[in-house]
């Protein structure tokens, strides 16, 4: 059997790890780094692409040839590409325009494509390192990412000539480095990992070599770039307040500008102030300023703040307090900002944060609070690489004693009657999973039904995502008979295969998902905080539009049951259950959701008084029933 690598394909680095002799470890680079930067440079001439170091530093000479960051953008539509060639451009983000491919000249690069061309390099250094062919690997994706995202990330491996046995999420990465020399304790532990593009919170449970993911959360559009971003603002209009350039019209200084405030967060990191210096942004100007930390904190906190709600999500998922965890564990480089520091410490109710030293005031007079540990021991650049090289093992036979439980990060159902979302798979299921259903049909006769699959945490379809839709033909029949089984399935690397069978027939369908989604990334992330903003609504919608299907069909039995009874009912009777349906049928006709529990509670108790109304009916309708059952059977004549 081949050797399997692990890969952290990251948004600002990208490592390869192995495990040789038990032992997990980062492989070097050519250069001898272990981190490669995720930057890709695209040569005017038609010479191969260049990756990471090199490519880094020419992103400044020649940043419209030069991508980086491309992990977020991964999964996008490739649809669109067409109609915007050679339109689109990169690398500025931010700006609203979100490009989903990178044009290149004449050539048009996808986000798959240059993520295969780092995956490309990365394989090269497993190579060289292991002198043999590497096809074979683990690449790691944020919990937070979706079937899209997931599939791009596989077919980039593929291109760049590896067989990718599992996609894993990063968290979950971490936490099985972390894990690795301490199998026989039982742990409850949070991974707040913040790297260069996404925030992902994981809580994982590790006992007797079991990792089983209780819970996650995150933002696959938050991270270190974002906080370079605001020290960019802050720099462009403190150069054009002291009389120099536009930096923000001029793509190469504004690579430049980029540098120095990432360089400048890194730096605050260990230093409460430094001085920034831009010599000759043009041959008339340059800039000095400085910088303290309590101001990079400033531009900074609402960013880091934003993380908070994503850690008490999954806390409320996994119903756990922050006391229940024994540890938080740090991973990503942007959780080496003191602010972040303090700020996890702060959430999970961490001992105190000395923020000078960076660490844990551990000493002799010190009482330990009641919340879990804050854990910095892993070093947050490799520990995701390195348990991906765990995972990578354990695919080839070795760790035997270690499983890896990982769950969904998001809802998965279908749309049913009265446009409301069934979950079939909820959040937070542990993978690999299979669920199924039964469906029925809404109309009588039907000839074909619509899966509708979704993605989500709202009450109503349309608010949810849509996976893909397609239509199962089957034979007609009358409205009700449990008719269409469908199955989700889950595989280990997190992709949805959905079947749908006619339950009569046999006949069936198997989803493949379209993997483009129309929805951003954003919103997939607002989704979750939608879900508890909108909360209240949602149950009043989902009651709402129960209580109206009731409504329509307690309206249609009814009227059934007035035109077969006849002549059979006493006038007076017959009236009652009239003004009762017109009551019903008034309620209906209140077209709007309403915003008040009130107005459902009008059309409930319309239902009721008719159902109350027509219980002589009811029994009238049972005794005809019974008189032409018997009668069938000869039993009277
Ligand atoms: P990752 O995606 O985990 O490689 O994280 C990269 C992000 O961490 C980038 O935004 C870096 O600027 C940031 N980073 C790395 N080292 C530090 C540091 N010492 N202080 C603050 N941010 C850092």
């Amino acid at each position: 059997m081949s050797r399997i690598v692990g890969i952290d394909l990251g948004t600002t680095n990208s490592l390869v790890a192995t495990v040789e002799a038990g032992i997990p470890f980062v492989i070097a680079s050519a250069d001898g780094q272990r981190l490669t930067p995720s930057v890709v440079h695209f040569p005017e001439s038609n010479a191969p692409p260049i990756v990471g170091r090199l490519a880094h530093r020419v992103r400044i000479l020649q940043p419209e040839r030069t991508v980086y960051s491309i992990k977020r953008f991964m999964g996008r539509r490739g649809a669109d590409v067409a109609d915007e060639k050679m339109l689109v451009t990169y690398p500025v983000r931010g700006d609203g325009a979100e490009p989903v491919a990178v044009a290149l000249g004449k050539r048009l690069v996808s986000p798959e494509e240059v993520s295969a061309e780092i995956l490309r390099q990365v394989r090269r250094d497993a190579e060289s390192h292991f002198g043999e062919p590497i096809t074979r690997a683990v690449i790691t994706v944020p919990a937070y990412f979706n079937d899209a995202q997931r599939s791009a990330t596989q077919r980039a491996g593929e291109l760049a000539g590896l067989t990718v046995e599992r996609i894993l999420n990063e968290p979950t990465a971490a936490a099985l480095a972390y894990g690795l020399d301490k199998l026989h304790e039982r742990a409850r532990i949070a991974v707040y990992d913040l790297g260069g593009g996404t925030f992902d919170l994981s809580l994982l449970e590790l006992q007797d070599g079991v990792f089983q993911v209780l819970a996650t959360s995150g933002n696959t559009r938050l991270g270190g770039d974002d906080l370079d971003q605001r020290l960019v603002d802050r720099l462009a209009a403190r150069i054009r307040a002291t009389g120099g350039p536009d930096a923000r019209a001029d793509l190469p200084m504004l690579a430049r500008l980029r540098e120095s405030a990432e360089a400048a967060k890194i730096r605050l990191s260990t230093d409460t102030e430094i001085e920034i210096h831009l010599p000759f942004l043009t041959p008339e100007f340059s800039f000095r300023d400085r910088l303290t930390r309590a101001e990079l904190e400033d531009l900074t906190r609402d960013l880091i703040t934003r993380t908070r709600t994503h850690c008490l999500r999954a806390l409320a998922d996994a119903q756990l307090q922050p006391r229940d965890l024994d540890q938080v564990i740090l991973v990503g480089g942007q959780t080496r900002m003191p602010l972040v520091r303090r700020t996890v410490a702060e959430i999970f109710g961490c001992p105190e944060f000395d923020e000078v030293r960076g660490d844990l005031r551990l000493g002799s007079d010190y009482h330990r609070p009641t919340g879990p540990r804050l854990n910095t021991s892993q070093n947050p650049d490799e520990a995701v690489a390195l348990g991906a090289a765990i995972q990578a093992e354990i695919l080839a036979g070795g760790f035997r004693n270690l499983l890896l439980l990982d769950v969904t990060p998001l809802s998965l159902g279908l749309e049913t009657f009265g446009g409301l979302m069934n979950v079939i798979i909820p959040r937070n299921t542990t993978i690999p999973v299979k669920a199924g259903e039964k469906f029925t049909t809404a109309v009588d006769f039907q000839r074909q039904m619509l899966i509708h699959v979704l993605q989500g945490e709202r009450e109503r379809a349309a608010d949810n995502w849509s996976l893909g839709r397609f239509t199962l033909e089957f034979e007609p029949a009358p409205k009700g008979a449990a008719r269409v089984g469908v199955q989700f399935e889950i595989d280990a690397n997190g992709i949805l295969h959905v079947l749908a069978r006619d339950l009569q027939t046999g006949r069936q369908k198997v989803v493949a998902l379209k993997s483009a989604v129309d929805v951003s990334d954003t919103d997939v992330q607002r989704m979750i905080e939608q879900s508890v903003e909108h909360a209240f609504d949602d149950l009043h919608a989902r009651q709402w539009i129960e209580t109206r299907l009731r409504a329509r069909e307690t309206v249609a039995a009814t009227r059934n049951g007035l035109t077969s009874a006849g002549d059979a009912l006493e006038p007076d009777y017959r009236t009652r259950v009239e003004q009762a349906l017109a009551a019903v049928e008034a309620a209906l006709a209140t077209e709007t959701p309403p915003t008040q529990t009130g107005d459902v509670n009008r059309l409930k108790s319309a239902i009721a008084a008719l159902d109350e109304a027509t219980r002589p009916l009811a029994e009238l309708m049972m005794d005809k029933a019974m008189e032409a059952h018997l009668r069938k059977r000869g039993l009277i004549q």
